[in-house]
């Protein structure tokens, strides 16, 4: 039996929720910097995502979570793609009917979330700020290359790109500095 993803707390929901349209990907960016930002404010991390389905709507969302959860794995793209399975009960991202999924994610994603979303089965990555912006503040993205995103577009056909928010997807990173967040 499956778990229900867990409820959201009162600062997600103004921003996005499961169930909301993203008419583009520019205002999927926008609301996952906002999470970032949100979050920075709530004691989790300055890192977003939000998932969605061919339809563009919103089928989970994310934030970092690592400090809170005691869990070195609580980025915002793992627990967006976790709460993404346990709502569409599939470990498989790329089973129909409602694919392709996409993940707007605030920054760019380090190894670990390279890792399962290589794994994940969604097809498409949309990021705002690069992982030098992220660096730029002490986080640490590990080795991810652009030959690894090629690899997963030849072998898993994973589109990796970059995108125009409207947003500054700095001002969550510049807000956790500002308050002296741990860095991890
Ligand atoms: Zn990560």
């Amino acid at each position: 039996m499956q778990e229900h993803p867990p409820p959201l707390p009162s600062w997600v929901l103004p921003i996005i929720k499961p169930g909301d349209h993203v008419e583009t990907d520019q205002a999927a960016l926008d609301a996952s910097i906002q999470l970032a930002y949100e979050s920075a404010k709530n004691q989790g991390g300055p890192f977003g995502a939000i998932l969605t389905d061919a339809e563009n709507r919103v089928i989970s969302v994310g934030w970092n979570r690592v400090i809170e959860a005691s869990d070195s794995t609580a980025h915002a793209e793992i627990e967006a793609i976790r709460n993404a399975q346990i709502r569409t009960e599939t470990h498989n991202l790329s089973k129909p009917p409602n694919v392709p999924f996409t993940l707007y994610v605030s920054c760019e994603p380090c190894v670990m979330c390279f890792g399962a979303i290589y794994w994940s089965g969604l097809t498409r990555v949309v990021a705002a700020a690069t992982a030098q912006q992220a660096e730029a503040i002490g986080f640490d993205e590990g080795p991810v290359t652009s030959g690894m995103w090629e690899a997963a577009k030849e072998n898993k056909g994973i589109r990796f790109e970059h995108g125009t928010p409207t947003l500054d997807p700095q001002k969550p990173l510049q807000l956790y500095h500002a308050n002296q967040g741990e860095i991890y």
